[in-house]
């Protein structure tokens, strides 16, 4: 599988950065480490004219503290390497879920070297069917996402299911994150829950001239946690993955919880009712951890589609016993501490 051919832009700086999306919009993609868009392209999922790259842009890499709506935050450039974000004592100890996610991302070679943190939350959604070489691909019809008109995921369905994927997003949702979005002359904050459309084809809610710059994490008083399930702990994207938040009371009660459950729809799924149900619970409320894991896994199981290497069952119920053991290690943290 050989690349297409593009033109090969490299900034020295973000202004330049902006400048030439505002001019190449639709007609250009950003490069960052490339290990999801290089990838794609090879497989002919795309062939974008231009290719803008992040490689000079020293000034998007960082992780730093500050605040944001008065309250402390962490702050991540989105050029940030995913093992900066492992190796990184602030994130360990304010978000631990972050650093585990990251941590089960790939391989640590891409980690390493290449990967980025924002490349991570806007890698392409999934889809067994469809992420697939030209050959394949061309052995029956062109499916929603490849401009045809029918969907091999979901019978009768006029619309992509694709999956997103992405264990960092999952991680942010769950820590409640928001992102900043630049254009020339301006930018933007966005919580990351309003990144998604919900529609597998496009699945971001972002402007062709827009760049991801930074990524904010609120500081609380509480403890995160992230599982994933994969068929091998290298190299495999997660089947279903799951990242909590617990904050406590005055009263060693649970204030508030966040449970997001990832790679069983279009987006991270934060999910509400099971997340609500944990209010006023105490930390070591196993049947409370156990309804909410349960309620949640019914809540996910109305957005997933056949289209992973395993069957719709076996995602549902691991992703119960995803929720349940996030949730057992956040507790548990909560205690320790
Ligand atoms: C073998 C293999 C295994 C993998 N396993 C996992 C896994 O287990 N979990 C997981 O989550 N991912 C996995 N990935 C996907 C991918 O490697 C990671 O998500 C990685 O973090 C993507 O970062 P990148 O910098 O390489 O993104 P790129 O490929 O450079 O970019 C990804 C997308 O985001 C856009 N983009 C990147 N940065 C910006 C920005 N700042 N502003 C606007 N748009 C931007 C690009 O245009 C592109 O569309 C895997 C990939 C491979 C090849
Ligand atoms: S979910 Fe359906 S439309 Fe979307 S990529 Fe898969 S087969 Fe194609």
């Amino acid at each position: 599988m050989r690349l297409p051919r593009f033109d090969y832009l490299k900034p020295d700086t973000l202004e330049g950065a902006l400048d030439l999306m505002a001019t190449y919009r639709d007609g250009a993609k950003i490069l960052a480490g490339g290990t999801d868009l290089l990838v794609r392209m090879k497989k002919g999922l795309l062939s974008p004219k231009t290719l803008i790259s992040l490689k000079a842009l020293d000034e998007l890499v960082y992780i730093k503290e500050g605040t944001m709506d008065g309250g402390d935050c962490i702050i991540i450039g989105a050029k940030t390497p995913i093992a900066d974000v492992i190796d990184s004592d602030l994130v360990q100890q304010k978000a631990s879920a972050l650093s585990t996610a990251c941590e089960k991302i790939g391989a640590i070679t891409l980690q390493h070297f290449v990967g980025t943190i924002g490349g991570n939350i806007l890698q392409e959604n999934r889809c067994i069917h469809y992420n697939q070489s030209d050959f394949h691909r061309s052995g029956r019809g062109a499916c929603h996402k490849d401009g045809g008109k029918i969907c091999y995921a979901r019978d009768d369905s006029d619309r992509c299911h694709s999956t997103c994927q992405s264990d960092g997003a999952t991680a942010l949702m769950a820590l409640n994150a928001a992102i900043t979005l630049a254009r020339k002359g301006g930018e933007q904050r966005v919580d990351l829950v309003d990144l998604y459309t919900n529609d597998g084809i496009m699945p971001f809610a972002i402007e062709s001239n827009e760049l991801l710059t930074e990524i904010i994490l609120p500081v609380r008083k509480g403890h995160s946690a992230y599982k994933r399930l994969a068929y091998r702990s290298a190299l495999d994207y997660p089947i279903v993955c799951a990242g909590v938040l617990l904050i406590p009371s005055n009263t060693d009660e649970i204030a508030e919880a966040r449970i997001v459950v990832g790679a069983m729809g279009r987006s991270p799924l934060y999910m509400a009712s099971a997340s609500n149900s944990l209010k006023g619970k105490k930390f070591d409320d196993r049947d409370a951890f156990k309804k909410a894991a349960a309620t949640a896994m019914d809540n996910a199981a109305a957005f997933a589609v056949h289209n992973l290497g395993s069957t719709l069952e076996y995602r549902c119920s691991m992703a119960a016993e995803m929720v349940f053991q996030a949730l057992n290690e956040a507790a548990r943290a909560y205690q320790a501490a």
